[in-house]
């Protein structure tokens, strides 16, 4: 058997159109989106998602404001920033991109971010609502993966509600802004849900897990964790990992041999990450609307 390749970039389109159709409708309401992105320090690979997320919200004629603050700043200053973005009317979303120098606590600061323009959800406010499965924003990497699964299964002729209320998802990583809330969204969609982390791989239970999964969701930052001896047959499985590797190669949390057992992959680069990129600006125009008490179309169905 060959995958089907699940292509993320169609679906980024077709996501980017649906914003730019309800960002239409908001501006004649005067709503506008901004999108402010705090980086600190010099990390390549932040830098790099701080300007492709820069091209895309100015792309889509948003405000955009980037505060880069030195690798050694004082936490006072670095919550002063957040604290200025926060009292900018004309930004509606703030990303603190990762990863923070150690001597930052990454908890501080996304409590410092207002709630409503918390477009990753990190906030503890938003965390608890998306657990309560009524969501203000859904962070972009696990809404992408449910983006692309239910994308999928239409396109190959099931009604994902009656899919997740039969399936087994098995969620390998268990982060506060991939893991966690992909398990939330797994458990809200009524499917059966096995979580894995660094402490089932020391077990040895790994392969035991994720071999009985229908959907197998990946992101725990290993290059080639999973093997194709590690997947059922017939599974479809999205693979949210990203890693340069040495020789400037791209591989994913998925070894690509696992395409020979798989029903459906979503394939590095080029599945889930160009979903998220534009799911964050749909998050930035969500919040703009909440702002203003609008209901937003973009987002929020959890
Ligand atoms: P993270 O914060 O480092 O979390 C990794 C998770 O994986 C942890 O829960 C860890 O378990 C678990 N883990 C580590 N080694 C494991 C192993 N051998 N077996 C099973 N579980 C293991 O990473 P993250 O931010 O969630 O990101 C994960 C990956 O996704 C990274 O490759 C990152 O680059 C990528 N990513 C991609 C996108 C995208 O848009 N495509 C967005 C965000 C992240 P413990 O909790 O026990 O430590």
């Amino acid at each position: 058997m060959t995958a089907v390749r699940i292509d993320g970039r169609p679906l980024a389109d077709r996501l980017r159109a649906s914003i730019d159709e309800e960002l239409q409708v908001l501006r004649l309401s005067e709503i506008d989106p901004g999108l402010a992105t705090v980086l600190v320090g010099d990390d390549p690979a932040a830098a790099a998602y701080e300007r492709h997320v820069q091209r895309l919200a100015e792309g889509l004629g948003y405000h955009y404001v980037c505060d880069r603050l030195a690798g050694d700043v004082a936490t006072a200053d670095a919550l002063a920033t957040i604290g200025k973005l926060n009292a900018d009317p004309r930004v509606t979303g703030i990303l603190v991109l990762r990863p923070l120098p150690a001597h930052l606590d990454e908890a501080d600061l996304d409590s410092t971010v207002d709630p409503r323009k918390d477009i990753e959800a990190a906030h503890p406010v938003n965390a608890g609502l998306l657990a309560l499965g009524k969501p203000r924003f859904v962070p972009s990497t696990p809404a992408s993966c449910f983006y692309a699964l239910d994308a999928y299964l239409r396109s190959s002729g099931r009604d994902p509600a009656g899919f997740y209320a039969g399936a087994v998802i098995c969620v390998v990583g268990r982060s506060s802004s991939v893991g966690k809330p992909a398990q939330w969204l797994a458990l809200h969609r009524n499917a059966s849900v096995i979580s894995c982390h660094s402490r089932t791989f020391a077990a040895g239970r790994l392969p035991e897990l994720t071999s009985i999964a229908d959907v197998l969701l990946v992101a725990a930052g290993v290059p080639r964790l999973i093997t194709r001896d590690m997947v059922r047959p017939g599974a479809i499985v999205l693979d949210v990992g990203f890693h340069q590797l040495d020789d400037g190669s791209i591989v994913g949390d998925v070894d690509p041999d696992v395409a020979e057992v798989a029903e459906a992959i979503t394939p590095v680069p080029g599945g889930i990450g160009p979903i998220t990129d534009v799911w964050l600006v749909g998050n930035t125009l969500a919040a703009a609307a909440i702002a203003r008490q609008v209901e937003p179309r973009f987002g929020t169905s959890g």
